[in-house]
This record gives C-alpha cells, structure tokens and sequence, in this order.
C-alpha cells in the first residue's frame, strides 16, 4: 500500500477515510456508516447530498462559477447579501462583506471595527476586548481574540492580549458566585476591562453568543447579552457578534444572540451558512459602521481572491431558502427539546455527566471524575478521545471540545447533528451515545 502524503490533524490517529454521505450519514471506504452527531464541526446543518443544493450549484456552476470582487459583483451574491439582511431583521441595515471562513469573518470583523474608528479620527481606539474560554478562529488576528490557551500558546509572542473577561460559565462561575444573586457579575467585569485599558484604546468587543469548541457550549444566563450591550453603548464601543457556530438557525433561533434581546453592530457569519456545501463566511455590518466607511475610505481594507464567490453565494443562498421553505429553525428548536430531554435522563445512570447545556441542536456535555465537586478527569485519561473514538467505532460522530475552569483541565463533547434529523434518527443517535458512555463508564472502572 502506498503511505497517504495527506496532512492530518494528528499524524498518529487513525482516521477513516469518507467516501460518501447521505442524509444524516456518512460512509467510509469499508462500508461502514456513521451518523453524523456533530455536523462535522457544527457545520453540516442539512446533512449530506441535499438534491435542491446539489440542484442549485449545478445550475450556478452552467452560468458563472468565480468573479474577482474588484471586477465584477454578481446576482448571488447580492441575493445573498440582501437575504441576511432580511434575516439580521434590525431596524437598521446589515451590509455583508463575504469571505471563505470563521476565521476569515472574525478577522474581517476585527478590521472593520479599527477601521470605523480611523474613519471617525480615533486611530487609538484600535484593541479588541474578547473573554477567556473563547474561539473566534485560527488565523492570527481571530486566535488574538480567541481564550483558547491550547490554541494560543505556541504562538503567543505573535498574539495581541486581547482576551480581558471571563466566560459567563454558570456550572463553574469563575466568582464563585450563583445566577441570580450574582447579578451578572461577569458581565460587569466588561467595564473594568474597559476602563483598564482605556476607553480611547478600545474599538470592540467580540462574543460567541454561546460558547462553542472552546467550552463545550457554554449558555449564558438571562440578561447577560442585554447588560454587555449596554456597557458597550455606554462607552461607545462596537460589540461584535461571532455567530459563526450559531448563526443560521443551530439554536432554535436564526442568530444565538436572538435568545436576548440585542443586536450587534458587527456579526460575523460561517460554518452553517452554507452548511458545508461550500466555504463561504461573512463579515456583516450595521448602518453606524458602514456608513462611516462609505463616507471615509469608501471601502473595507481588506478581501480575498475568493470573496463573495458566486459558486459559494448561490448554495448559500439554497441552504437558506431550504431551511425557511421546511421551516427547520422551528424544527431545531423541537427536536432540540426532544434531544436535550433524552440526553438528560442519561445523567442519572452515567455519573460522568456533570452538566448538559445548549439551545436547539447546539448541546454540550461535560464530563467529571467526581459530580459533587465538580472535578475534572485527569488530563493523563484524554477522556473526551476516549469518547469521541468509542463513538465512532460504534458509528456515532461527536464534536471535542474543551472546558474546566480555565477551558484547559475538563472534558466535553458537543452533540449538534443536522437539522433535518427525524425522531426515530433522535433516538438511534442517543442509543449509540448511551452504549458509548456504558463501554467508557467500564474502561474507566477497570483502570481505577
Ligand atoms: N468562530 C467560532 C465561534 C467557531 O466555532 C469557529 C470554528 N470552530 C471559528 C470562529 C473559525 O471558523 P473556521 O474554522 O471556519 O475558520
């Protein structure tokens, strides 16, 4: 057999290769089949081989698959543009700037929020705040923002120190404090991160409405978004919105910040957006900021080759008309229930789950050594490997993530299958992951 050349992850694990997918399922080349637990990386939100989104990126590929953004604009991507804005559905219109990914987005969304303020003559105002236990992408200016210290650490003499906060982590309130009688205290660290390092120095701050990879879908509690906002206003600082795990209807809303009651200024767009049909992101901006850079520069200093790719745009396009056609994000929002349940009444045979969390088809598991305390597995016993490979030798695809105090000693998955998934699919998947925990459950006995 000749040795693969490709790249992974990690070079020493195994990795089954993917031949096809269909519908909630993917198959590998022995055959096997794997139900797609995670959408891949929260991605795949209509499962595999969608005809109407094959259909649409036939039709758009026979009239005009690439356009340079400096020579050309094209109708899918204004389509696609004009869409989103309906969807943002704000008093005020949201502008999209098109890329190819997460990263990408929130990195774009971190230039346009340095460049509105060089717009209005305040070139200091040029630090993003952002919290610990957070992931806004790879690339260096999304990892600067990013509370990822796994992520972060081999590059840290190139990083900016831009995450200021804590996560709104209710399970292990990093105050030791208790939802209600905390009063948001989390929330209000965001002013003295402001005023430490100075109002005139600040140009955003950027949030995952819920937390994703970085702490195993970490929900705030009620009125956290409202009171961030509102700080934000206060002291005339852009708040930005990274929806790249939540946006597109994951958690029973169309934008995770929906749950609260706030708009961001900037929204930064990926992942479902295409649902992994083909890369295609979004930085979106409201009127405020546009409209200082339209009056300014004229435009955002930054773009891709690939940007507003009109291949890209049409099944972004598709995916969304799919997902209002059959009404999904309601449909998320019941299955989500449903799942959530059936997740939880796992809890009282599986000491391992400490919490269970999310919004829709966005939930998130944490695993303890001990449920009292709280006490995270030893890293030595790389648990959530342990669960995420038993999984997937009984067929079952789950997401890693990481959590624990500061995102870096505890143990999570995140469960977030395809929008489309049936009930009796509902109940094959959580079978699959109760069978996991009952065979990891054991190994972990046998060790101790
Ligand atoms: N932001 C969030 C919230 C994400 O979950 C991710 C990806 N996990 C990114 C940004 C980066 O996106 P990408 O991997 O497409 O660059």
């Amino acid at each position: 057999m000749t040795r693969s050349l490709l790249i992974k992850p990690n070079m020493d694990d195994f990795y089954p290769k993917a031949v096809r997918g269909s519908g909630i399922y993917l198959f590998d080349d022995s055959g096997k089949q794997y139900l797609d637990g995670s959408s891949g990386a929260v991605t795949a939100s209509l499962g595999h081989t969608v005809p109407e989104i094959i259909e649409a990126m036939h039709e758009q590929s026979k009239k005009l698959s690439f356009v340079y953004r400096s020579q050309f604009t094209s109708d899918p991507a204004e389509k696609l543009a004009e869409k989103l804005n309906q969807l943002v559905n704000a008093e005020t219109d949201y502008w999209s700037f098109f890329v190819n990914s997460g990263s990408e987005a929130t990195e774009t969304a971190l230039k346009i929020a340095i460049q509105y303020w060089q717009e209005r003559g305040q070139d200091k105002k040029n630090k993003i705040l952002s919290r610990w236990i957070s992931y806004h992408g790879i690339t260096i200016g999304a990892l600067s923002m990013s509370g990822h210290v796994k992520r972060r650490e081999r590059f840290v003499p190139l990083l900016e120190n831009y995450p200021s906060i804590s996560a709104p982590y209710c399970y292990r309130c990093p105050f030791n404090l208790e939802y209600p009688d905390c009063q948001l205290f989390c929330a209000s660290e965001l002013e003295t991160a402001i005023q430490r390092v100075g109002v005139d120095h600040v140009a955003a701050f950027i949030a995952e409405p819920m937390i994703g990879a970085a702490g195993g879908v970490i929900v705030p509690p009620k009125g956290y978004y409202e009171q961030i906002k509102e700080i934000c206003d206060r002291y005339d600082i852009l708040f930005i919105a990274d929806e790249v795990m939540t946006g597109i209807g994951r958690t029973g809303k169309m934008f995770g910040l929906d749950h609260w009651n706030v708009k961001a200024d900037i929204i930064a767009l990926g992942k479902g957006m295409s649902a992994g049909y083909s890369p295609i992101a979004a930085a979106l901006a409201n009127e405020k900021v546009m409209m200082s850079i339209v009056d300014g520069s004229k435009s955002i200093m930054s773009g891709h080759t690939y940007s507003a790719n009109p291949q890209s745009a049409a099944v972004a396009l598709a995916v969304i008309d799919y997902i209002e056609k059959n009404q999904l994000v309601d449909r998320v929002k019941e299955s989500g229930t449903v799942l959530f349940q059936k997740l939880a009444n796992l809890k009282n045979n599986y000491p391992i789950i400490g919490n269970i969390r999310g919004k829709g088809l966005m939930i998130g598991i944490e695993f303890v050594a001990d449920l009292k305390k709280k006490i995270p597995f030893n890293k030595a016993k790389t648990l959530t490997k342990l669960i995420v490979e038993t999984a997937r030798n009984k067929g079952l695809l789950l997401y890693p993530a990481s959590a624990g105090k500061d995102g870096i000693d505890g143990d999570a998955i995140i469960i977030s299958p395809p929008f489309t998934i049936t009930k009796e699919e509902i109940d094959l998947l959580v079978t699959l992951f109760e069978e996991t925990l009952r065979d990891v459950q054991a190994r972990l006995e046998e060790n101790i």
